[in-house]
């Protein structure tokens, strides 16, 4: 059996972390070292690696993401706005091989991002 990723075991409560919105397709929780004041993993049940290893059936799953995102920054009071990203790769600084995105708000933000 495959080694279970970080967040599998966040998912199972092996390792402790502010879970703060669950359904049948992912589970999302408060980042450990925030970017912003509001800094959540939006993570799919399902453990694949990197975005270049989604394949055409895993469409809704990202979609059903994004849309967790979108309640969770209207559970979070992110009014103002908020900006999601998904990380692939060693050039994007991707260092957990689980895919997640990324929600953060509760600040203004500059762009390009670093
Ligand atoms: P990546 O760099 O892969 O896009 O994002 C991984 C994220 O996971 C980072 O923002 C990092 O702070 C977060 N992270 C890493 N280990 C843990 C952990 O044990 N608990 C929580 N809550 N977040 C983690």
């Amino acid at each position: 059996m495959a080694e279970r990723t970080l967040f599998q075991k966040i998912e199972t409560g092996d390792i402790p972390a502010d879970i703060i919105y669950e359904d049948d397709v992912c589970f999302a929780f408060r980042d450990i070292a925030p970017q912003a004041p509001t800094h959540v993993l939006v993570v799919p049940r399902k453990p694949i690696p990197t975005l270049n290893d989604l394949e055409a059936e895993d469409a809704e799953l990202v979609g059903r993401l994004l849309l967790a995102a979108r309640k969770i920054a209207a559970q979070e009071g992110l009014d103002g706005g908020y900006r999601t990203v998904f990380n692939c790769g060693p050039d994007a600084n991707q260092t957990v091989f689980h895919i997640h995105l990324h929600l953060l708000g509760g600040r203004s933000m500059s762009w390009p991002p670093g």
